[in-house]
């Protein structure tokens, strides 16, 4: 978890987030003329190969830089 040294923040930061692996993909399209189409993702509970990675940048409220990490597991 992460925590802002300046302002106390713990909920909310700028950062980079990404998230890959194997999925059920699903299009699912609001009309038959698709024309509004987006991509849903399904990941299965037993899937061992979801990779999530995240990076803060900065406190979203004061924008320090200086936010610490910890309980880190
Ligand atoms: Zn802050």
């Amino acid at each position: 978890m992460y925590k802002c040294i300046d302002c106390g923040n713990t909920e909310k930061f700028i950062g980079f987030a990404e998230e890959k692996g194997n999925a059920y993909i699903y299009q699912d399209c609001i009309n038959k003329s698709n024309t509004n189409c987006s991509w849903i993702y399904i990941i299965s509970d037993s899937n061992s190969n979801w990779k999530s990675n995240i990076n803060i940048y900065r406190c979203f409220y004061c924008n320090s830089t200086r936010i610490i990490e910890f309980n880190k597991k």
